[in-house]
């Protein structure tokens, strides 16, 4: 078939590949210059199939408003916010509801897991070399957080996941640059998640797609979609006929579907990441490391140090809010003091997590004839990338897929 794939973000990128492996005619269209130029920038890179959890979770709306005047919160609300912001707040308060919560994590986590192993497999097959390391240490700094963290651990043990709850002399093992002027209560170390830079891994797998066939065409701005796989392009008087159109283009799917009659609630939910050379690598993390209460991630990345974190609902993305910045750095200087250089070339970078408001994203055919989506992979569509792709083109080539994606449907929302 000659398919159009809308996007060359991590979703993008990995379904044009599936598909090209699946002997599809590839045709990729993206906005920007170059592939991973959004999302998929400079996001933590954690993939930890099981924190793969949705937002919508029992006590997450106190939390968020428990957090609004705090400085160093780790959610904040950016005002004024929009129409179709309050809508989703609505739908997202709705899916908090525990029952519900649990449907979805158990669905996300099962994609989180089969996506692992299909990162795992291409990256084997195809050789490719990326900044990545082994390992995640979760630090608890009190023994609330510690207490909190339980329902978390009774999930991971429900799932299988691999993990052990540790003391500070045994994190610092691990993780020997650990401040040790910062005390703490514990960790939950996970031996078998890891940290991956999703940019160069998108990239990599773009020129091999590339090689594979796969046509990419950036600068190239998709104006409309419409059923029957038509679709217009900025600049050019005529649509452009495919067999079938796949939308990946993270959160400006929304505004694409809409007209199609597809109502898709997904909203930004911004984060920032701060990435840095690496000033001394006796004082630099191994590899990924949460502090549990600001919910921020500091990452070995080669030889950066990243930093990431905070959870803004609306805002702009052109604005950075200082303080969410000032969290990074401080949460950076409690645990790695000395670990990057932050005198100059620091990279700080803003960006937009595509989030539906229940927590799974939308993966397979779309109801209009020729139209199909992988998109809302919000806070973890690196860590969901390979296994919805490897979905996707099953559900479009007509084959079952590894992995039951019935719930993962447009028809649920
Ligand atoms: C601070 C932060 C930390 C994160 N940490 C993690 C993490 O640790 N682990 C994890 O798994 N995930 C993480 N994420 C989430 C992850 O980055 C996103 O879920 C993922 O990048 C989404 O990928 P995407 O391909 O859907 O979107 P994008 O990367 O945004 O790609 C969409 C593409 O579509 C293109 N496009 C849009 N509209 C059009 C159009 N009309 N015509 C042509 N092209 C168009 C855009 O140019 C863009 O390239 C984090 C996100 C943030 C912000």
């Amino acid at each position: 078939m000659k398919i159009a794939v809308i996007g060359a973000g991590i979703i993008g990128i990995t379904t044009a590949y599936e598909l090209a492996c699946d002997g599809h005619e590839v045709t990729v269209l993206d906005r920007c210059a170059a592939a991973a130029e959004e999302a998929s920038f400079a996001n933590a890179g954690l993939v930890a199939p099981g924190y793969v959890t949705p937002w919508a979770a029992p006590g997450m709306p106190g939390k968020v408003l428990g957090h609004l005047l705090s400085h160093y919160a780790p959610v904040k609300i950016g005002l004024p916010l929009s129409a179709r912001d309050l809508v989703w707040i609505w739908k997202w308060w709705r899916a908090c509801k525990l029952e519900t919560y649990l449907a979805h994590r158990a669905q996300l986590q099962r994609l989180a897991f089969y996506s692992r192993e299909r990162l795992h497999h291409i990256t084997s097959d195809l050789a490719l070399e990326y900044e990545r390391s082994d390992g995640y240490l979760v630090l608890l700094r009190s023994e609330r957080d510690s207490n909190l963290a339980q329902p978390g651990l009774q999930a991971l043990r429900d799932a299988g996941v691999s993990f052990k709850e540790i003391n500070p002399a045994e994190a610092q093992k691990i993780e020997p640059a650990l401040n040790p002027d910062t005390a703490f209560f514990g960790a939950i170390h996970l031996p078998d998640d890891e940290v991956g830079n999703c940019r160069q891994f998108a990239l990599l797998l773009k020129n091999k797609a590339q090689r594979m066939g796969v046509e990419f065409r950036f600068n190239t701005t998709v104006t409309r979609v419409a059923g029957g796989a038509l679709v217009d392009i900025a600049g050019e008087n005529v649509p452009r006929q495919f067999d079938a159109v796949v939308v990946c283009a993270g959160l400006a799917s929304a505004r694409l579907l809409a007209p199609l009659g597809l109502p898709i609630a997904l909203t930004a939910v911004h984060g920032y990441s701060v990435s840095a050379s690496i000033r001394e690598p006796l004082n630099a993390p191994r590899s990924a490391v949460m502090d549990e209460r600001y919910k921020v991630a500091i990452s070995r990345l080669g030889n950066r140090v990243r930093v990431a974190g905070s959870a803004e609902i609306g805002g702009s993305l052109n604005k950075m809010r200082a303080s969410s910045l000032q969290t990074l750095y401080k949460v950076l200087q409690d645990w790695f003091p000395g670990a990057a250089n932050l005198s100059g070339g620091v990279q700080e970078w803003k960006g937009a997590r595509p989030m539906l408001p229940n927590g799974p994203p939308l993966i397979g055919a779309s109801g209009v004839a020729g139209v199909w989506l992988n998109l809302g992979h919000g806070s973890s569509g690196w860590a969901l990338s390979c296994g919805s792709a490897r979905g996707l083109a099953d559900l479009l080539g007509n084959k079952t897929p590894d992995l039951d994606l019935a719930g993962f449907g447009i028809e649920r929302k």
